[in-house]
């Protein structure tokens, strides 16, 4: 039994795991190791205290079950003494005649049902016999095992100290031995998780919440129950044990800051530190008198963990009743009987520390945390660790991982966020390119082909149409059909020589420009009506680019001619030259009648055109969209044409790099 701490005293049910590090957090001793954002008990440094079982809204912590063992002890027709710890009232407080609790136990199968509450009041005098010597050694109190386990664990130093006075439960054994003979089997029933690897002289532990297990598997209840006494001996002043103070209590000390000299501290911060304080030689003039809980009462083992008031008030109530006739000839019968035995105990070093690692290593660690300046210690507490230290360390240990720094993975997420929008955007823009040039190149494959078949045919019709033109007199009607046909056919290669532009896949020739200078050039090359206002600004520093002239030309004055032709009735076409990051931007707006929204997705389609017969092609803007990618650019635009959104008009927006590295 006393190796079970190694054995899995507490232990995680991963499917219920949440990572929430509550456990981490609540853990006095960090014996919660997080591997892959899961959380696991480290058995060898556990203290037992339970403290984790009780925190876990998931409860996904849990303790060993030990009732298989009491099930065969009950089974095995040997004589069986349930030890009930003092704090039952608390724990079954709805059964009103503590008789019945006694009865019920009975009905499960106990030869005998005993008080550990006598085994209490012998300790308690113990205890006393230390505190009233002044020449005797100050004591760290050892009757809470867990406890003993961290004094063992992480302060051997202190094992010293630590009281050699066996726990009521082991002095109960030993009374009951002594009492009823060798040969029985005890079973303690209590409220505590650390109980069970305690001590190897008693022979099973269970909790109350187990035994609430055996009572409904059995069906026994209190209505079903005939009342029973405890067996003797019976307990006294003591059964006040289980609240904090109760063992004081029990022997009329306390920790009365005048006229005492012991400090009581109870539940997972305090007893750090009155421990760490007497450690330090803050109060070696002092007992320590501890409980890992608040109080027995508010042990892991209870159904019902909360309620600390409600439960003081049970115990006070029983033991009130007790006293009320309690037979003080017939204790100190039982008492006289067993005070000159041996209650004493030793304990052993059971080193658990980890040495610290080296300032460097925890720097290293805390730098991976994005924690460079004290500044950046938030010392939040999210990740479980009272400070990013302690983090680090736990993480330099193998006990922790960096995801569980709160701020930090907060901060990655958001970058990943924003990464995987950034990605999103490219990812989306290439789509749409590769679509469009999908697109153009089949187009381009089929122009090329009807118009390379054309353009024989039609240079003869030209050739011919002209010289019959020419042999025609001046005013015959033929001459002035002719003179037609040669202008449609000349339309028709203006098409033809279009759609071989658009369609060959085309080498540009970069040189060094002032794109200044070449789109003023752009515009006077343009005829716009007298109601069209043209205005270039530049915000260029430096107004050298290197374009291809020839083509640079065309997509400029397709643009402005689109600009001009969507203001019939007057308005203003603005350039404006900027700069971005190495890139050179053309910002080409007019106040134009707009692109309709459904039209928006079909302007660089080649043959796509709202003007009548005659007027337009359709390739001005695929042919643009060309030369700009070959440009290594990019060209947007925006529109309206909807005049309940504002003024309508139309910006086309291309960027190119400046220079020639493309
Ligand atoms: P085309 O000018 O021969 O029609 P484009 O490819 O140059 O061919 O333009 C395609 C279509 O895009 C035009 O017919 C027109 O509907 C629309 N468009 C282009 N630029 C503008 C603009 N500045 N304002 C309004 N519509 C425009
Ligand atoms: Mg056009």
């Amino acid at each position: 039994m006393g190796n079970l701490i190694n054995n899995e005293l507490v232990y995680t049910v991963k499917d219920r795991c949440r990572v929430c590090y509550t456990c981490v957090r609540e853990c006095p001793v960090k014996a919660i190791k997080i591997v892959n954002g899961q959380a696991e008990v480290i058995s060898e440094r556990c203290i037992g205290c339970g403290n984790c079982t009780k925190v876990c809204s998931q409860k996904a912590k849990s303790f060993i079950d030990t009732t298989p063992q009491v099930y065969d002890y009950l089974n095995s027709g040997e004589k069986i003494v349930a030890c009930v710890a003092p704090s039952f009232p608390a724990e079954f407080s709805e059964i009103e005649d503590y008789k019945l609790f006694i009865g019920m136990l009975r009905k499960l199968g106990f030869t005998y049902v005993v008080e550990v509450g006598f085994g209490a009041d012998i300790v308690a005098k113990e205890y006393k016999k230390t505190i009233d010597d002044p020449n005797s050694k100050k004591f760290i109190s050892s009757d809470c095992p867990a406890i003993a386990y961290y004094v063992r664990h992480y302060h051997p130093e202190l094992i010293e100290y630590l009281a050699p006075i066996v726990s009521p439960m082991v002095a109960m054994v030993r009374i009951i031995k002594h009492k009823y003979g060798k040969d029985l089997k005890t079973v303690f029933i209590g409220p505590c998780i650390a109980k069970k690897a305690e001590s190897s002289e008693v022979d099973q532990v269970i909790t109350f919440a187990e035994l609430r297990n055996m009572f409904n598997n059995a069906n026994i209840t209190s209505d079903n129950t005939t009342p029973s006494e405890f067996d003797p001996p019976i307990a006294g002043k003591a059964s006040i044990f289980p609240v904090t103070r109760g063992k004081l209590h029990s022997i009329n000390k306390s920790d009365d800051i005048c006229d005492e000299n012991i400090i009581v501290a109870s539940g997972r911060i305090h007893f750090r530190e009155a421990i760490k304080e007497f450690e330090e030689g803050l109060n070696k003039s002092q007992h320590l008198e501890l409980l890992c809980c608040e109080g027995c009462i508010m042990g892991p083992g209870m159904t019902n963990s909360n309620k600390i008031f409600t439960k003081t008030t049970h115990i006070r109530n029983y033991v009130r009743n007790k006293l009320l006739n309690f037979d003080t000839a017939a204790w100190k019968i039982e008492y006289d009987a067993v005070k000159d035995m041996d209650f004493s105990q030793t304990f052993s070093s059971a080193d658990r520390r980890i040495p610290i690692p080296s300032p460097e290593k925890i720097t290293q660690v805390l730098e991976s945390i994005g924690k460079f300046n004290l500044s950046d210690h938030l010392n939040c507490g999210a990740c479980g660790y009272d400070t990013c230290i302690e983090h680090a360390i736990a993480i330099v240990e193998g006990l922790a991982e960096t995801e569980m720094c709160l701020p930090y993975t907060i901060e990655k997420l958001h970058n990943s966020v924003k990464d995987l929008n950034l990605s999103n955007e490219k990812l989306a823009s290439a789509q749409q390119s590769l679509k469009q040039s999908e697109k153009l190149a089949t187009m381009g494959q089929l122009s090329a082909g009807i118009a390379h078949e054309l353009n024989n045919p039609l240079g003869i019709i030209t050739m011919y149409s002209n010289i019959l033109k020419d042999e025609a007199p001046a005013d015959s009607p033929v001459h002035k059909d002719l003179e037609l046909i040669v202008e449609q056919a000349n339309r028709c290669k203006k098409i033809v020589g279009g759609l071989l532009n658009f369609a060959r896949k085309n080498q540009v020739n970069l040189i060094e420009t002032d794109i200044f200078k070449f789109t003023q050039h752009s515009i006077d090359s343009i005829i716009a009506p007298e109601n069209v206002t043209i205005e270039l600004k530049s915000t260029l520093t430096n107004p050298y680019a290197y374009i291809d002239n020839d083509q640079w030309m065309q997509v400029l004055t397709n643009i402005e001619k689109n600009a001009i032709e969507a203001m019939p009735n007057g308005g203003k076409l603005t350039l404006e030259l900027n700069e971005t990051n190495g890139d050179v931007e053309f910002c080409i707006g007019d106040t134009g009648v707009g692109i309709s929204k459904e039209n928006m997705d079909k302007i660089f389609t080649p043959f796509f055109t709202t003007k009548p017969i005659g007027k337009g092609t359709g390739l001005g803007l695929p042919l643009i969209y060309g030369i700009v990618k070959m440009h290594n650019g990019q060209i947007s635009v925006d529109s309206n044409a909807g005049e309940e959104a504002g003024p309508t008009g139309t910006a086309f927006r291309i960027k190119i790099p400046r220079t020639k590295n493309l």
